[in-house]
């Protein structure tokens, strides 16, 4: 069958939360055609409640389908499932500052398919719970270990685009890592072993003097919609911010390093370990990381005025 179909997605219904119904030959069961994202609602100092930039999400997902040979939902269609989504949990959404609630949409193949080759059907759903913060250290400073024997994801693969089958590989690393006490891993790139990508579910960033630098997005990172936003807040507060390669070196000698996601917003790193090594980052209120979370935390909640037009009342 044909790679990019481009059929358009019936109109679907609010439910309760259960359990759904799949083929055993659904194309997600056997060849993993799934495709997952993560965004929030927040509310704000007033009570209204606020999406941050679901279209983002929306075209995401969209790039994904089309490299895992799947159909999407349009943007307007995304948007309006993941706006509906937020509205009938309105209740569940914690008051500032508290929380939020986490949006997850997926987007999996739900057609039999036998033979190795896309699914005939697709389905797209929203579901949603209420999230505190997501490190259990809360707002500590991050303890990151870096793996150099396990990859996220290597050149051609998936790495760039939010599918499930990116995930399944990295838990045998977090697990361990758990174990011995970090807050996560941090991968490098498959060819070298040497360039930094990201941790499990964020971006990573450095601060050297005065300018910041994260590793560029060349297909096998993910192109992380807070990474985008704290780019831009960054240069618009007059920082230079180079995207480029980054190595294991040069992230261990930096002044300070961050990492960026919707789960995390944005986390100051307080170590690292590679190779037996430790090295300890500044940490405190005075980071550049703390003012680029304080900047959007601010947007997001309605605290600061949003120039960029991302924020979505709802
Ligand atoms: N990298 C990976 C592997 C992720 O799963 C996520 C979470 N979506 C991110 C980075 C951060 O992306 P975002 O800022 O869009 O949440």
């Amino acid at each position: 069958s044909k790679c990019t179909q481009n059929e358009t997605f019936q109109q679907g219904r609010l439910s309760d939360y259960g359990n759904v119904e799949l083929s055993p030959a659904a194309g997600v069961l056997n060849y993993g055609q799934g495709l997952f994202e993560g965004t929030k609602a927040f509310r704000g100092e007033d009570g209204r409640i606020f999406l941050f930039r679901p279209d983002q999400n929306a075209i995401r997902m969209q790039i994904g389908a089309e490299r895992m040979c799947m159909q999407s939902p349009s943007v307007q269609q995304f948007v309006d499932a993941v706006k509906q989504t937020a509205m009938a949990n309105k209740r569940w959404i914690p008051p500032p500052g508290k929380g939020s609630l986490y949006i997850r949409p997926l987007l999996i193949g739900t057609g039999p398919i036998l033979g190795l080759s896309p699914s005939p059907e697709y389905t797209f759903l929203v579901y949603a719970s209420p999230v505190g913060n997501y490190f259990k250290e809360g707002v500590a400073p991050l303890n990151l270990y870096v793996d150099d024997q396990f990859h996220r994801a290597t050149r051609g693969g998936a790495g760039g685009v939010k599918s499930i089958t990116n995930y399944a590989p990295v838990l045998k690393a977090i697990s361990r890592a758990k174990g011995e006490g970090f807050s996560d891993v941090i991968y490098l790139d498959s060819v070298h072993k040497k360039y930094v990508e990201e941790a499990s579910s964020c971006n990573i960033f450095l601060v050297k003097g005065n300018v910041i630098s994260t590793p560029a997005t060349v297909g096998t990172i993910l192109e992380g919609i807070t990474r985008k936003s704290i780019i831009d807040i960054a240069r618009d507060i007059g920082y230079k911010v180079e995207e480029r390669s980054v190595s294991i070196d040069e992230l261990m000698e930096a002044d300070e390093v961050f990492t960026t996601g919707t789960a995390v917003s944005v986390a100051t790193v307080g170590s690292i370990t590679y190779n037996g090594r430790r090295v300890d980052y500044k940490t405190g209120d005075e980071l550049v990381g703390q003012k680029l979370y304080k900047t959007l935390v601010g947007i997001q909640n309605g605290t600061i005025e949003d120039k960029y037009n991302w924020v979505v009342q709802i």
